[in-house]
């Protein structure tokens, strides 16, 4: 870290990281006047954390909380802590995140963590850290997964990432164009990123709205490696863009964000697919996934490489088989064209058509605030993961199939028919 920031030249625009902090306090958040936040970022994105804090309060915030994570910290706990740290996570500090919620804050997180922090380290004790977190966390991811309130997650280039990203190029470098591929996927390399965005949303609801009018039954996805069957929830509802939380707030969660997407039925998924991007999760790349399902649960999986990590997160719980979402992104995406592997999934998912293991999003349920009994019988999924994965390419065909078993094209060769 530079301890005279300010003072030195940083490879990163200043100007268009201002602009991410706005788009994200404006457009991301819609923030509130009198309106709480809660902040969570890496310390080496403490330039952005500060542009975003001082937006905030402009836009009238009430309490902006930072919530900051160290890489070399987490890596200290994997050296150094005794073999029981791994069953245990900060209950206390996530309940304390669900009650800020619950009182009306927003929340924002800042991405940006390096994705192989911990490859090198004993896969069960990064597993069983992930899942007591999850445990922990889930009272506050659900009110967050269920829209409760208003969230976004927006991403800041650290060097880690960015050396990983462009292998063989200078920090500075690496790190400057990074800092250009967020920017130009965020939409904040242009003049006026709020109208940018205004327009993105505008066409994003467009396809909500013809893929809702439609009512599939399931989507086929058929391609090199892929004859998969996704069955579609009883009353799914496809979202995309701009979202209104439950606090009446329209907030857009994830920037960049290229998908539309719903959930599937847990129970009605059939076939076998191969993964089209390697998935980064928590340290470790899980490459050339195949899995099949039958009655919607995986029975199978495979990868290249990870696999080991892969069968370990599948085995978290019942509702790790099987699927919380499909979501649709055209071969074309701008992401996708950029020929970027970010090793991150808010960006990766947005290159490719994808699905994900676990958690639903109630949300993408036509009724609102139904019980969770009621979200399982319509086919909702239920799991303390949620893991989306790319299977989309432009060699993969869509098609959406009704409930009389008639079809009619969705995406041909990755683009919407
Ligand atoms: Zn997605
Ligand atoms: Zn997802």
């Amino acid at each position: 870290m530079n301890p005279h920031a300010g003072a030195v030249a940083t490879p990163i625009d200043p100007v268009k990281l201002d602009r991410l902090a706005e788009v994200a306090v404006k457009i991301g958040l819609q923030l509130q006047p009198g309106q709480d936040l809660v902040l969570t970022a890496p310390i080496s994105a403490l330039p952005l954390a500060r542009r975003i804090v001082s937006h905030a309060y402009k836009a009238g915030a009430g309490l902006v909380t930072p919530i900051f994570s160290d890489d070399e910290i987490t890596l200290t706990r994997y050296r150094d802590a005794p073999d029981a740290s791994f069953d245990r996570a900060e209950a206390w500090l996530y309940e304390g995140i669900a009650k800020a919620f619950e009182a009306g804050a927003a929340r924002l997180a800042v991405r940006g963590d390096n994705p192989m922090l911990l490859a090198a380290q004993d896969p069960s004790k990064v597993s069983r850290a992930n899942k007591a977190t999850s445990i922990a966390y889930r009272p506050a991811l659900e009110k967050i997964t269920a829209f409760d309130i208003n969230w976004n997650i927006v991403a800041y280039p650290t060097p880690e990432w960015a050396k990983l990203v462009f292998p063989g190029e200078e920090e500075d470098v690496a790190v400057a164009k990074l800092a250009e591929a967020i920017f130009s996927a965020s939409r904040v390399d242009t003049e006026d990123p709020v109208a940018a965005w205004k327009e993105h949303n505008a066409s994003l609801s467009g396809r909500t709205a013809w893929l809702n009018g439609k009512a599939f039954h399931a989507l086929r996805f058929t391609g090199p490696g892929t004859d998969l069957t996704i069955g579609l929830a009883d009353g799914h509802k496809w979202n995309g863009g701009a979202e209104t939380a439950k606090n009446g707030i329209t907030c857009n969660p994830n920037i960049p964000t290229e998908e539309v997407f719903t959930t599937p039925h847990a129970r009605r998924v059939e076939g076998h697919v191969r993964s089209t991007k390697p998935l980064s999760y928590q340290g470790t790349l899980i490459d050339e996934i195949a899995v099949r399902f039958e009655a919607g649960r995986i029975v199978e999986a495979n990868a290249s490489r990870g696999a080991d990590v892969l069968n370990k997160v599948l085995d978290t719980d019942e509702g790790a088989r099987r699927l919380g979402e499909v979501a649709l992104v055209p071969h074309s995406s701008p992401i996708s064209q950029s020929g970027v592997l970010f090793y991150n999934t808010l960006f990766d998912e947005n290159a490719a058509s994808h699905i994900a293991l676990g958690q639903c999003y109630s949300t993408c349920l036509m009724e609102s605030n139904l019980s969770p009994d009621k979200i399982a019988a319509q086919g909702g999924n239920s799991s303390l993961i949620h893991i989306d994965w790319m299977i989309g390419s432009g060699e993969i065909d869509i098609d959406g199939i009704n409930a009389d078993g008639s079809s009619e094209s969705v995406m041909r060769k990755g683009e919407w028919a």
